[in-house]
């Protein structure tokens, strides 16, 4: 079986990709980096969500000689010019910490009427394989970023952000509901038929 490292440890992101390639390539083994032996990770240093799921994916098959996805995703707001972007994950400072990052995005629009607090979350994916082939795309969620945080699914910025044609803040929504319209779940699902005829190749 040919075996496909998606360079994640969140358990999530497995599954979700793992549950698309079932249908589409059904002889592929989908592992993540608990799966294999562990490798120095370089920061996420690009300066687009593009260019990081590269770096990622780059990195994993210099370390595993396996095909290896990669994903590089954020909240991109309007009224900020596009910011927190790829510096999403640590805009309070410390890398991770969900409530200081989304306490401080609240308090930076506090002042912005609720017709310009359009925003999206952004997900590239990224395939590369051990001869060098590359892919990478993106994909966008529209929404807005409301002022008090609503639902405890999900993580990160889902409790503010409210997806365009839906009432519910993106942490009320059903995991399964959130996967299949989520920039994450649109990225995946366009690298599918990628990762089908790629590793075909392999
Ligand atoms: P990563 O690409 O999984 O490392 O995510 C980067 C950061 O973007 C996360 O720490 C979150 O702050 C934010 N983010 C990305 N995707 C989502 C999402 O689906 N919901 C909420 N926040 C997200």
């Amino acid at each position: 079986m040919t075996k496909l490292l998606l360079a994640t440890r969140n358990a999530g992101k497995l599954t979700e990709l793992r549950r698309l390639l079932q249908s589409a390539v059904p002889g592929v083994e989908v592992v993540g980096l608990e799966d294999v032996d562990d490798y120095p990770e370089a920061p996420e240093t690009g300066a687009t969500f593009e260019e990081n799921a590269l770096l990622k994916a780059r990195e994993a098959v210099r370390y595993t000689g396996l095909p290896a996805v990669a994903d590089d995703s954020g909240l991109t707001v309007d009224a900020l010019n596009g910011m927190p972007g790829v510096l999403s994950a640590r805009w309070s400072g410390r890398h991770g910490d969900d409530d200081a990052n989304t306490a401080l995005l609240l308090g930076q629009l506090g002042d912005v009427p609720d017709e310009r607090r359009g925003a999206a979350f952004v997900c590239a994916a990224a395939l590369v394989t051990p001869a060098g082939q590359e892919h990478v795309l993106e994909r966008r969620w529209r929404g807005s970023v409301i002022r008090e945080k609503r639902g405890s699914n999900g993580f990160g910025y889902d409790p503010v952000f409210v997806p365009e044609g839906v009432t519910l803040t993106s942490a009320e929504l059903e995991p399964a509901e959130k996967d299949a319209r989520s920039h994450r779940g649109q990225a995946f699902e366009a690298l599918v038929p990628l990762i089908a005829e790629t590793l075909q190749e392999v």
